[in-house]
């Protein structure tokens, strides 16, 4: 760029908010040869608020209106490499969505500081260093209130500029984002006390004792301090190393002293304070590293095919099936792109499944590997993120979706494990990307060769793969060449009739679970409902209890005595009395897995069950804790819905129960016998994978779907040809492109205008290519009725032009004023 020296600069800022343009600012004097594109800088926008914004480029037109200036300059370095922008830029693309919900999407929430940003005192913090004194304003006025936003406590200390010392505290660990306090935050130290060097000696002590006889809170603190930390004996050892770690918090707790009675003898030089770094995960279990384990021959073929495979196709397909071992190639391959010094990226759908694999992996690559996933703290996020920018990233990174989004420098391999989960798809908010294909592209930039592997894939890359857009290697055998399991299906239409069932358990699966249980081998039971019961019904009337927010009926929760709404969240008591036609006798409809796991304790009292759903997983911790026990033995049965089906390995599973195959296939979605298919072939999967072969019991309604037999007979391509079959019939992915077109208001009247106005638009455009308006299966969610309007292009359709179109209604529908509180959007694919 050639830039006169004395002319103005001007910056164009994308900020984290919906909006579709850039926006530009002046860039002052004082920063203006710091700034690089890709740099974060403070900008002031609307009423008085500030945001965080990222540089996309510098240049000398001054605009036609008068522009706000720059305020801060946050990075000296970029930490938006162009090849992430060119990433950005491809999903609000495609996505039909702005760059700042992708750069919202992108950035841990601590790089992202605006002025409606919450921070809160760390309570474990001691400063190890002096603090600035505009640090130590910002802190005073967090003792006053320890929870303020930004602006707040800019209004409060009066300090021009806030962010410098908010970053530097956060940095230090004296401040804490607000959001990621709830579940995720674990203290990573300890604030413990210990004797100073120069008083460890016994004459220099008993003096200093002496001279506190006036001063009873501090003597009693230090009495305390020389029993708690066995002090005599490290003087009679003259070894200072056996003192014991006192924690301060401790200290306190027994004497009952302020903290002022400590501060005085920590002034005096006395005691000291020092900061006990305690477990977390990464530096906890750092096992020793062990070498790669051999590939099995079969193995071995599938990992040469697939370097053959992608010298021709940069993305290949492994369809290996469940327990062949594919994170073992997944291993070695891993191995071989770093050894050529490039880095990886391997993707899962799912945060339950990272804790095995992390353990696997690290057991192999140590700390050569980075973890980058939502539920961990916020500060461990920005971690991850500042070292991939640093000129030692990590090598691997193992993460969900989002961390496609990291800086990766020298990006040689992506790895998409069990590739057909659609969980790899963001629904809210925007954008809503699919992980997947946005990663197939960030591979596609970066010149990365991508591995896709499952052992049901999903129909569009099976698709690809059979159509020579792909590679594929297939690989139909076990490890050890364990058999695959055996599928029994069970009727419970006919039992039901019989009055066979003993609730939702037939007569074959309770035998083999005895079995299994006297074996102490482990069952594994998948139901896709959480809670007690799916429904409540009145026996009289037909009455049953719905949400007030939303259309759908509510679930019964036996834990919390209530009634849920699985949309909207809102709980109401549990009803004694139908208030229809009062009757007492209220009846509870179908099963939840709440409901199954008690009714296996009336069937088995003795063996010990845990429930892995969504409610019992919304932490961490909790779903670490219940994969930990199941996989050491801790409980014999472990009840789930669809996080159970997800590529976990267990040893000693010899049983896995489908309870009820029809919910799956009842959705109203054309990918649901798809989804089907995958669930209960990858629940399948789970049993028997060690030596013996394992045993599936398939409860299901309707014994004639086709469905149940591809399951059973393990064939993949059967269900893959009669749903591409249907597919094209129907005209439907992978056939066609699909975009959903959303709309939501409060007022249905106003939105069934705003529906028949845009329908009306697009089929100026599109023509018959648009179907609807219509209302989908439920259609109102916390008090917004929804309509939805499909569009489907044909493949060969110029989607470039389709997409700005599609833009500028949006843009047109939005502006007008009888539409100011409607929500519009778009979902892609
Ligand atoms: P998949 O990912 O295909 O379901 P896994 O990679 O989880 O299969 O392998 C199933 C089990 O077999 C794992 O416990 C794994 O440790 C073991 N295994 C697979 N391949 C090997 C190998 N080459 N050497 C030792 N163990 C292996
Ligand atoms: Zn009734
Ligand atoms: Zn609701």
């Amino acid at each position: 760029m050639n830039i006169d020296s004395s002319a103005l600069l001007y910056a164009d800022v994308i900020l984290p908010l919906p909006l579709d343009n850039a926006y530009t600012y002046a860039l002052p004097e004082q920063i203006a040869h710091l700034v690089q594109v890709g740099s974060r800088v403070i900008v002031p926008f609307g009423n008085r608020k500030f945001y965080s914004a990222v540089v996309i480029s510098i240049h000398q037109q001054k605009p036609d209106y008068t522009v706000k200036e720059v305020l801060e300059l946050l990075d000296e370095r970029p930490v938006v490499l162009p090849a992430q922008m060119r990433l950005w830029r491809w999903i609000a693309d495609y996505y039909l969505c702005t760059l700042g919900e992708v750069y919202k999407a992108a950035m841990p929430s601590g790089m992202k500081l605006e002025s409606e940003s919450r921070v809160v005192l760390c309570p474990d913090y001691v400063a190890e260093e002096a603090l600035k004194p505009s640090e130590q304003r910002l802190l005073d006025a967090l003792m006053v209130k320890s929870e303020q936003t930004i602006a707040e406590l800019q209004r409060e200390t009066s300090l021009r500029s806030i962010l410098p010392p908010v970053r530097s505290l956060l940095e230090k660990g004296a401040l804490l984002m607000k959001e990621e306090v709830r579940h995720t935050y674990k203290p990573k130290v300890e604030v413990c006390v210990r004797l100073s060097k120069r008083f460890f000696d016994e004459a220099e002590i008993n003096q200093v004792l002496d001279g506190l006889k006036r001063a009873p809170l501090q003597e009693k603190l230090l009495i305390q301090y020389i029993e708690d930390s066995h002090l005599s004996a490290a003087l009679a050892l003259q070894n200072m190393v056996v003192l014991k770690d006192v924690s301060r918090r401790e200290l306190l707790r027994a004497t009952g002293c302020a903290p002022a009675a400590l501060q005085t003898l920590l002034k005096k030089g006395v005691l000291e304070l020092w900061q006990k770094p305690i477990g977390r995960l990464s530096s906890q279990m750092l096992p020793q590293q062990v070498a790669l384990s051999p590939l099995s021959p079969a193995q071995q073929a599938a990992f040469d095919q697939i370097l053959v495979q992608w010298q021709q196709h940069s993305v290949c397909l492994l369809h290996g099936v469940t327990s062949s071992g594919k994170t073992e190639i997944y291993i070695h391959l891993i191995q071989q792109a770093i050894e050529q010094g490039r880095q990886v990226l391997y993707l899962l759908p799912e945060i339950v499944l990272t804790t095995q694999l992390t353990q696997r992996l690290k057991r192999v690559f140590g700390d050569r590997l980075g973890v980058y996933h939502s539920r961990y703290p916020d500060a461990e996020r920005v971690e991850v993120y500042q070292k991939m920018l640093s000129d030692k990233p990590y090598d691997i990174i193992v993460g969900v979706r989002s961390s496609i989004f990291l800086p990766f420098q020298r990006l040689g391999l992506v790895i998409i494990d069990e590739e057909h989960e659609t969980s790899f798809k963001q629904q809210d908010p925007a954008p809503r990307y699919h992980g997947r294909n946005a990663a197939l592209i960030l591979a596609a930039q970066n010149g990365a060769r991508t591995l896709l592997g499952t052992a049901t894939p999903s129909l569009e890359s099976y698709h690809n793969a059979l159509s020579g857009k792909y590679g594929l290697v297939t690989l139909s055998t076990r490890y050890g060449d364990v058999q695959l399991p055996q599928i029994e299906v069970v009727d419970i239409k006919e039992l039901r009739r019989k009055k066979l069932m003993k609730g939702p358990f037939s007569p074959q699966l309770l035998s083999l679970m005895r079995d299994a249980l006297a074996h102490r081998q482990q069952i594994i039971l998948f139901q896709n409902r959480r809670g007690y019961a799916p429904m409540m019904e009145c026996h009289v009337c037909g009455w049953v209890p719905r949400c007030q927010n939303c259309d759908v009926s509510l679930t019964i929760h036996r834990s919390t005595r209530a009634l849920t709404c699985h949309y909207c969240g809102a709980t109401y008591p549990l009803p004694s009395v139908c208030p229809n036609c009062e009757n007492r006798e209220l009846r509870n409809r179908g099963y939840g897995t709440e409901r199954i796991e008690d009714d296996i304790h009336d069937v088995f009292p003795e063996a010990r069950v845990a429930r892995m759903d969504l409610d019992t997983t919304r932490t961490r911790q909790s779903y670490e804790q219940i994969l930990h026990d199941f996989q050491t033995g801790a409980t014999d049965i472990l009840v789930g819905t669809q996080m159970v089906t997800k590529g976990l390995d267990f040893q000693h599973v010899s049983l896995v129960g489908i309870l009820n195959a029809g919910t799956m296939l009842s959705q109203p979605d054309f990918r649901s016998y798809e989804r089907a298919f995958q669930m209960m072939a990858q629940v399948a999967g789970r049993a028997g994978r060690r030596q013996v072969q394992g045993h599936v019991i398939l409860q299901t309604m309707d014994s004639q779907e086709p469905v149940i037999n591809q399951v059973v007979g393990h064939d993949y391509t059967g269900m893959y040809r009669a749903q591409m079959q249907e597919r094209e019939l129907f005209h439907f992915p992978p056939f066609c492109r699909l975009i959903y077109v959303y709309m939501k208001h409060r007022n249905e009247r106003v939105l069934d205008q705003l529906a028949a106005d845009a329908a009306r638009f697009m089929r100026q455009v599109f023509g018959n290519r648009v179907l609807g308006p219509d209302t989908p299966p439920v259609g109102r969610i916390q008090q917004m009725h929804i309509r939805k309007i499909i569009l489907k292009v044909e493949l060969t359709a110029p989607m470039t032009e389709a997409r700005q179109r599609l833009r500028q209604l949006q843009g047109h529908l939005l502006s007008q004023p009888a539409y100011k509180s409607a929500q519009f959007y778009y979902d892609v694919d």
